[in-house]
């Protein structure tokens, strides 16, 4: 056990593992797993998870929304296929610079990355076409299939390597028919760009969830970001999966409150009778947000959960200790052991990505390796 001394992000490699194996274990052997490592590996550090993935896993590809990230992996040493999920017409050239694969969603960037490739003297780049069968977020329509493939004929300079869409519920099996129906309209887009280009591109459509719940639909490929981290959407796969991250805490100071007196910004506590707080140095700049005040949220100190009181602020929070024993100086978990981030999350209505996402830079990241 480290001794915590300021906040921190632990990240578990034991746990990455885990979910890495457990996942792999869901599909067919052959199939190719892809690693989403966007908005820092979800919150994580994505330079240190894809160098695990790549190094000890030998995970086939990464995914990341932007190029900008795609770069950062690059100059840290990430050699694997990167698939970058939603480039922007403005950092093309960094692109192939750092030999990303763009996914291709419109004609716009399409006809954009086409220019800029055969700008560079490239020949059968590798890259991703994107369809749209129902999320309505970005892609090609079905009835593009036969304009895209005629271009795609034409130009040596892009390969494409991959077709791909996207699966709007895939964690709702009461939305069940409507996947099935976006399973079959990427099955007749695939067989119409095969049968127009005479080869086969890699196919992937499902993400964590459709991984779990949509086994027909694994295809080559398939794209898991939040079970690796180690959430399921579903208590039921939660349970096979182990969280990366916890992030913890210290306790700075302790006051003792009479009655009548009030805690933090705007007085939005007032003591009802005599209370002991605890102050965190972690606030809303750090990703707890200010929704948590007020008895919302909660941490945990010596396996007890203690209320938030007050406004959380910028840089820090006070909670109620007045049932805890604790001193100066104990550690503070605000999601892990005792409280996942999942269920943390839900306090404020939303769902771990956005938890876990909002972890700031400015909090340490410790490995455990
Ligand atoms: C973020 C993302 C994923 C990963 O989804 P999870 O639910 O985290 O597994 C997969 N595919 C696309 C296109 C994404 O944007």
């Amino acid at each position: 056990m480290l001794h915590i001394q300021e906040s921190v992000l632990e990240i578990n490699f034991k746990a990455l593992q885990h979910n890495f194996e457990f996942i792999k274990s869901q599909t067919k052997t052959g199939t190719k797993i892809l690693a989403v490592v966007k908005a820092f590996g979800y919150g994580s550090d994505a330079v240190e998870v894809a160098k695990f993935l790549q190094d000890e896993l030998n995970v086939d590809y990464f995914a990341v929304a932007y190029i900008r990230e795609g770069a950062y992996l690059r100059a840290a040493g990430i050699t694997t296929p990167i698939l970058v999920l939603h480039p922007q017409i403005v950092n093309l050239k960094h692109a192939i610079n750092y030999n990303l694969e763009p996914s291709l969603y419109n004609d716009r960037i399409f006809n954009a990355f086409a220019h800029e490739a055969a700008k560079q003297g490239k020949k059968d780049y590798p890259v991703h076409i994107k369809f749209n069968t129902g999320l309505n977020r970005l892609g090609f329509f079905h009835t593009d299939v036969d304009h895209i493939t005629k271009k795609l004929k034409t130009l040596s300079q892009l390969k494409a390597v991959s077709i791909f869409s996207h699966i709007a519920a895939s964690e709702d099996l009461n939305e069940k028919e409507f996947t099935k129906n976006q399973i079959q309209t990427f099955k007749e887009i695939s067989a119409s760009f095969e049968k127009a280009m005479q080869y086969k591109p890699m196919l992937h459509m499902v993400n964590t969830s459709g991984i779990f719940n949509y086994p027909e639909a694994h295809f080559d490929m398939v794209r898991t970001g939040i079970g690796l981290y180690g959430f399921g959407n579903d208590p039921k796969f939660d349970k096979k999966l182990q969280p990366i991250a916890s992030l913890k805490s210290v306790i700075s100071q302790i006051h003792r409150i009479e009655k009548g007196e009030s805690v933090g910004y705007n007085r939005a506590f007032v003591a009802d009778d005599y209370k002991t707080t605890a102050t965190i140095p972690i606030g809303h700049a750090d990703g707890i947000s200010r929704q948590f005040g007020n008895g919302v949220g909660a941490v945990v100190i010596n396996g007890k959960l203690a209320p938030i009181i007050g406004n959380v602020c910028m840089d820090m929070m006070m909670v109620d200790v007045t049932n805890i024993r604790c001193n100066e100086g104990d550690e503070v978990i605000i999601f892990g052991e005792g409280q996942s981030a999942e269920e943390l999350a839900s306090k404020i209505n939303t769902i771990s990505y956005e938890l876990l996402t909002a972890v700031s830079q400015r909090v340490k990241r410790v490995f455990l390796r």
